[in-house]
């Protein structure tokens, strides 16, 4: 069941955003914190139970800027003001909410523009809206336009590369008219701690977590005065990972944003590491309760 909890929608700057960003410093923008079939839950409103489910019987009727229970799919945005004061702002994961988030979230807080992408997984909840990229690109009939650059694992350039051939291809076939579609720079990263990148001049630590036991997925440690680790879509740590963002690893974090899959099978030993390992800790549980 969907519950309520601190991570939902709220802009963390020092002090919440409220409508619209206050400050002139990084901030971090909850774009989503839902499930994979977001929240509110369709099959609770088309076919209503008696009593109704008491979390989506509300859902619509509350502003989402107010309404914990009003989830798009998980993703994170982060405002990030370098210190000789230029702005970037880059997202982790595009999921199947992502047009619905600009509308609701970029608007709310003023985010003009996506400078960088970052890719946790290939999994719907991550991806689908890269189609709509376009929307927040600058018009170009003839897609002549600078490409916004995207981080992601050689397994999810490929599944990506079938899912949308179109985003995909660099070249025209014989024949073939342009059409516009979203410019990606695709930039292949490895599923190491070691291999850190930079996107719009933020350097980021791929952590390897377990999403199921069959699937390996990344979350990120990043931050300049505050060191976060953003972790979605984890069941279980690896001892590596659980060892980077320990203070023995790379030292205390700051904040850990911990978002736990259905089947989470994180033991009392992984919670207890997990509480003390960081000064602050937002973690969602969706479908632990
Ligand atoms: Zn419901
Ligand atoms: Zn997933």
């Amino acid at each position: 069941m969907e519950n309520q909890n601190p991570l939902q929608n709220g802009a963390l700057e020092g002090a919440a955003g409220n409508g619209g960003r206050s400050g002139d410093g990084s901030a971090l923008i909850f774009l989503g914190t839902g499930c994979s079939s977001a929240v509110p839950n369709a099959m609770c409103l088309i076919q209503p139970s008696d009593p109704p489910c008491q979390v989506c019987s509300q859902s619509l009727s509350i502003p989402p800027d107010r309404n914990p229970n009003y989830r798009c799919n998980t993703s994170l945005l982060i405002d990030y003001c370098s210190s000789d004061g230029i702005r970037n702002y880059i997202i982790i994961d595009v999921g199947k909410t992502f047009r619905e988030q600009v509308l609701r979230w970029f608007t709310f807080h003023k985010i003009p523009r996506v400078d960088s992408i970052v890719l946790t997984h290939e999994h719907a909840d991550a991806i689908l809206g890269l189609d709509d990229i376009r929307a927040i690109q600058p018009h170009s009939p003839t897609n002549d336009i600078d490409p916004t650059a995207i981080y992601l694992t050689r397994h999810s350039m490929d599944s990506i590369a079938t899912k949308f051939p179109y985003l995909v291809q660099k070249k025209l076939r014989e024949g073939q008219e342009v059409r516009r579609v979203a410019q990606l720079d695709w930039k292949i990263i490895e599923e190491h701690y070691d291999k850190p990148f930079v996107a719009s001049g933020l350097k980021f630590f791929p952590l390897p977590v377990m999403h199921g036991e069959d699937y390996l997925c990344l979350g990120y440690l990043f931050g300049e005065k505050c060191k976060v680790a953003y972790i979605s879509d984890v069941s279980r740590f690896p001892s590596n990972t659980e060892y980077v963002i320990s203070k023995n690893g790379a030292g205390q974090l700051d904040l850990l944003i911990l978002d736990c899959l259905y089947k989470v099978c994180l033991s009392l030993d992984s919670f207890l590491f997990i509480m003390l390992t960081a000064c602050i800790l937002l973690v969602n549980c969706l479908g632990l309760l």
